[in-house]
């Protein structure tokens, strides 16, 4: 039974519910967690309002990096315990599993290192008068975070949070929250006083929503769908509390005819089919110059021929999707498809020993997709490729930015004056030429503009959401 973590402490929820933990590779529960309510929110609020009236308040910025670098080789040290939980929870491949845990890792270390490098300005203003600014915390800063990447989303939320001197009431979501509160038990060990990190659990409309409308909140960071970020936004505006959107995308890769396809390809395949397509900058567009396409979708379709789909703990190149409600999701996306005669270029193969009950998803290319239907607008968060064929650049400008969202972007050219064209011309809040993901980077900005949000988490510039800028200015004659 998983217990909240409030004030370095497990607990039950007042409600005295629980939700089932379900893993997604067998369908089957083999866990329960707190069904919260607002009264539990309310104690986490309060005792993270203590602990920054009290001894987080006063910490030097020195020493909070010094915590979250013991935290960073506690998670180090755990790394194949968190692995195993999200694998079970969120249905990962091991491979992909380890890397998270890895990358929790590099956000409380470059947290770590951040902390005292957080500087105000000093201002030329009137003879007589000297100004000057302090990057000040917000306060007590509310985190919700999505199934797809717990351990990932904390770290670059809660880390960039606590580096700027607030506290954290965290919610993670109800279909994967194991990592996020056994990483919450060693913050504790590491040495985090009692209500800087708390961890609620429950349902969004429940324990997500009372977050959002919590007067002791200061600040709200959500990552999740942008339907959900319109009601944090709405909830939020009721008080002026400034919130930090991480929404979804529907990202497209442009590869030009001169591209290198060896590069390319493997970089394609991998940013749709990573997480099983359940990632926010997966590269679900697929925008092809004309002389290309053909040769391109065949080396492809082989590609895909090639996948494997299996259980979580077979770590093949994908696991199950995370429930069974966004396997019907990509169902109804593919029926679409179907009725549309939208043609299938391949997919790849669920194994026989996939048990009936998990949530498996072949990974599906389609080609010819027309840039106005929903597989080539909507968020599908699934391993399904939309590809489509472009004449020149200003085409594929055109279709690149043809959608609501603006999360990523890939392209693949030799042509280094086109590389900084589209760079400029695309509207996203990240390009990445000749490369997707760059490595995931922690270092990166990341975030989005349209409906893929607003506001940047990752990097030092996470650390300018994270705090509020004071300005003094003293008249001294
Ligand atoms: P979701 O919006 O359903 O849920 C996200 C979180 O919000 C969960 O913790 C959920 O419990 C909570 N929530 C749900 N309803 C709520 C409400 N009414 N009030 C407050 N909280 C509520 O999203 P999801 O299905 O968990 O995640 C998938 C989405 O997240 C996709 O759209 C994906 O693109 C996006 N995402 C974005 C990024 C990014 O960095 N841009 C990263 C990961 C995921």
């Amino acid at each position: 039974m998983q217990l909240n973590y409030i004030a370095n402490a497990s607990v039950a929820s007042a409600s005295g519910r629980t939700i089932p933990v379900i893993d997604p590779s067998d369908g089957q529960p083999f866990d329960e967690l707190q069904r919260s309510t607002a009264q539990d929110i309310d104690s986490a609020v309060h005792a993270a309002r203590q602990c920054l009236d009290g001894v987080w308040g006063r910490l030097p910025a020195a020493e909070r990096g010094r915590l979250l670098m013991r935290l960073a080789e506690k998670v180090a040290q755990h790394g194949e315990e968190l692995a195993e939980l999200e694998q079970r929870d969120c249905g990962k491949p091991t491979r992909q599993a380890r890397a998270d845990a890895m990358a929790l890792v590099r956000y409380f270390e470059f947290y770590a290192g951040a902390c005292d490098k957080l500087h105000g300005q000093t201002i030329p203003y009137q003879d007589g008068t000297s100004v000057f600014t302090w990057r000040e915390p917000h306060g007590v800063t509310g985190h919700i975070v999505p199934w797809n990447y717990p351990m990932q989303i904390f770290g670059r939320s809660v880390g960039g949070a606590l580096a700027a001197g607030n506290v954290c009431v965290v919610k993670p979501s109800e279909d994967a929250c194991l990592s996020v509160l056994r990483v919450a038990e060693l913050a504790a060990d590491a040495g985090f006083p009692a209500g800087a990190i708390n961890v609620v659990t429950g349902y969004g409309h429940e324990v997500g929503d009372a977050l959002a409308r919590h007067p002791g909140i200061a600040h709200v960071s959500f990552t999740g769908s942008p339907g959900v970020g319109t009601l944090i936004q709405q909830a939020a505006a009721e008080r002026h509390c400034p919130v930090t959107l991480e929404l979804g995308g529907k990202s497209p890769q442009i590869v030009f005819a001169d591209a290198d396809l060896d590069q390319a390809i493997p970089a394609i395949v991998n940013a749709i089919v990573q997480n099983a397509g359940q990632t926010c900058s997966a590269g679900s567009r697929l925008l092809v110059e004309r002389s290309l396409y053909e040769p391109l979708l065949e080396r492809l379709g082989a590609a895909f021929e090639a996948l494997r789909v299996g259980p979580a703990s077979m770590d093949l190149d994908l696991g199950p999707l995370i429930r069974a409600s966004q396997q019907q999701r990509v169902w109804d996306f593919l029926s679409d498809a179907q009725v549309a005669h939208i043609p299938v270029v391949a997919t790849g193969r669920v194994v026989d020993e996939a048990p009936e009950t998990g949530y498996y998803q072949a990974p599906t290319l389609l080609c010819d997709v027309p840039v106005d239907h929903r597989l080539a607008q909507e968020e599908i968060f699934g391993p399904v490729l939309a590809a489509m064929a472009f004449d020149d650049e200003d085409h594929a400008v055109q279709l690149a930015n043809a959608t609501r969202f603006g999360l990523a972007a890939g392209v693949w050219t030799r042509d280094g004056a086109r590389q900084f064209r589209l760079a400029r011309r695309l509207k996203c809040g990240q390009v990445f030429v000749n490369d997707y993901g760059a490595g995931g980077g922690v270092e990166l900005p990341f975030g989005g503009v349209k409906s893929s949000g607003h506001g940047r988490e990752k990097g030092f510039e996470a650390l300018y959401g994270f705090t509020t800028l004071k300005t003094v200015a003293v008249r001294h004659g």
